[in-house]
């Protein structure tokens, strides 16, 4: 019977890496394995899903969730999507028709936004997966387990490497920073 789990949480809570692990797992037990990444994944780059650790598997780029039923061929035995944000809604339903086909479905992807609130469509994805792996990362201030992540913008002090949380989306040079429930504001 087919079944689907979800891997969440935050940046660099180790998403990726856990998704690796079980297409590395599935592999060694001989199973067909699709791997399927997002077109706007431009950290990966296409043809492949890669962690922020180094670890990564080839894949395919797809631009829409409904493309990835196109993907699966005969012997295909388990789906790995990662980055799932970047499919949007109709993710739900196309993971859902995989598992009901009989295909072990593993989706990994953002719960959470750098602003704090639930992160479509992994929420619901959670409702109505088998499993639900939720993964913390290391809050970049204090070291504690990071439900969280903040997008870091260059504040304009003059100096260049300023950087400050922020919950705005003025464009710029960003980047994002794991965070615990105590720093996620600041
Ligand atoms: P995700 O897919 O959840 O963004 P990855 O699997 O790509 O995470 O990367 C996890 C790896 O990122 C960790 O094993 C570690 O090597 C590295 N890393 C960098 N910064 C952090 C952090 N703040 N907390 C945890 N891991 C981090
Ligand atoms: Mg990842």
């Amino acid at each position: 019977m087919g079944r689907l789990e979800v891997i969440a949480g935050p940046m660099f809570a180790g998403k990726t890496e856990e998704l690796v692990r079980r297409v590395h797992r599935a592999q060694v037990a001989r199973r067909g394995v699709l791997v399927v990444g997002h077109e706007l994944d431009t950290r990966s780059g296409p043809g492949r899903v890669a962690s922020h650790s180094g670890l990564e598997v080839p894949s395919r780029s797809v631009g829409e969730a409904g493309q990835i039923l196109a993907l699966v061929a005969d012997g295909t035995e388990l789906v790995a999507v990662d980055e799932a944000q970047f499919f949007g809604p109709d993710l739900v339903d196309v993971a859902t028709a995989l598992a009901d086909a009989g295909l072990v479905v593993v989706v990994a992807g953002l719960s959470v936004t750098f602003d704090g609130r639930a992160f479509q469509p992994v929420a619901d994805l959670v409702a109505v997966a088998e499993s639900v792996t939720k993964l913390t990362a290391v809050c970049a201030v204090c070291g504690r387990d990071a439900a969280f992540h903040v997008r870091l913008e260059a504040v304009p002090t003059g100096d260049d490497d300023a950087l400050a949380p922020t919950s705005g989306h003025v464009g710029g040079a960003e980047s994002y920073e794991a965070r615990c429930r105590r720093h996620r504001h600041g």
